[in-house]
């Protein structure tokens, strides 16, 4: 049985990452090098995840996560942590259909060391008795950021590590993780893939879980290669109807979506009620902070394809890349537009 964590109406969370400081890591970045070594890293990584924590509490977002301080990349930092690939030989693929990137290949069959994230999250827990939601890399995406060398089938590779994600999130919940969220991007462009096997790697992958989970479904950082993509896509965006009738009948319970200043046709909400939605109010791809009423009209638009009781504000996506003062003024206009109408929904009922 899952339990109802929280009470009041529109939760806010942002999607994923977070700004790193300066002297972590360069910043606005994606893949930035660490700046510091050894212990200096690991202490330092967990003074980034108290400042982090502490941006979305003086934001007063309700549900809080480790802003991803402790990983390079989504992706990467949780490949590098299993048998089977290897960082040395690198090969340039395209990700994503969509831009070139130089990626570790799987030589041998994969498995997990040891737990990932386990130790950060415990470390989170101890931070907040707050709502704590973690991200992990979902089955798709990760196939789709390296080389297979060893497999040599995406669906045959996506399964394994569908099993390797499921011991990582059965740990999570242990600590105390109550909200497990799979990034999956992928999503928004492997649509056959998606419906013959991207789905049931994903409810592979949350097998057994009694905490809630989430699939993060973009269309990317405000970095150039997706910018440039997102020019190509026309006047209507309509990735989201191939994965979502069989989304809405998968054991997910949250969806997370991009839908400020996208030209997602907000009605495609509509195949997916029933779910919870984690709907992007705030853009990413922009250094403009949002007006608390900006955010309030795409949730109002929201408002009319998912129930008030099922609407999660979120960003659209992670907001590593950005400036730490614009993320935090992204985070204040998110829970000030989402209190607009938390408020408009008390008066009306
Ligand atoms: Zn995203």
């Amino acid at each position: 049985m899952k339990t109802n964590i929280l009470k009041a109406l529109l939760p806010t969370s942002t999607a994923g990452s977070l700004p790193k400081p300066a002297w972590l890591a360069q910043p606005e970045t994606l893949w930035s090098p660490w700046k510091l070594q050894g212990d200096e890293l690991i202490a330092g990584k967990h003074d980034a995840l108290r400042l982090s924590l502490q941006d979305q509490q003086q934001a007063g977002l309700d549900i809080v996560s480790d802003g991803e301080q402790t990983r390079q990349h989504f992706v990467t930092t949780f490949l590098e942590h299993l048998n089977g690939v290897d960082f040395e030989q690198r090969k340039t693929v395209k990700i994503r259909d969509r831009y070139e990137a130089s990626v570790p290949t799987v030589v041998g069959p994969v498995s997990r060391q040891k737990p990932v994230f386990v130790d950060d999250a415990k470390f989170l827990r101890q931070q907040t008795k707050q709502t704590i939601k973690w991200a992990l890399p979902g089955p798709m995406t990760m196939v789709d950021t390296l080389y297979d060398d060893h497999y040599k089938s995406r669906e045959k590779l996506a399964w394994e590590f569908a099993k390797i994600l499921n011991e990582e999130a059965k740990e999570l919940e242990a600590a105390g993780v109550d909200i497990i969220q799979f990034d999956e991007p992928a999503f928004n462009v492997f649509f056959d893939e998606v419906n013959d096997w991207g789905i049931a790697c994903l409810e592979r992958a949350i097998e057994g879980l009694k905490c809630e989970t989430a699939v993060h479904i973009c269309y990317g950082y405000g970095i150039k290669a997706n910018t440039d993509w997102k020019n190509t896509l026309g006047s209507e965006w309509r990735q989201y109807e191939q994965a979502f009738p069989k989304l809405q009948k998968s054991n997910i319970d949250i969806i997370s979506l991009e839908c400020h200043n996208s030209r997602v046709p907000m009605e495609l909400l509509e195949l997916i009620r029933g779910k919870k939605v984690m709907v992007g109010a705030i853009d990413v791809a922009s250094n403009t902070i949002e007006t608390p009423e900006e955010v309030a009209k795409t949730l109002r638009e929201a408002l009319k394809y998912v129930d008030a009781d099922k609407l999660y504000p979120s960003t659209n996506c992670g907001m590593a890349p950005l400036s730490q003062q614009v993320a935090r003024g992204k985070l204040n206009a998110l829970t000030a537009g989402a209190a607009i109408v938390r408020r408009e929904l008390a008066t009306s009922n």
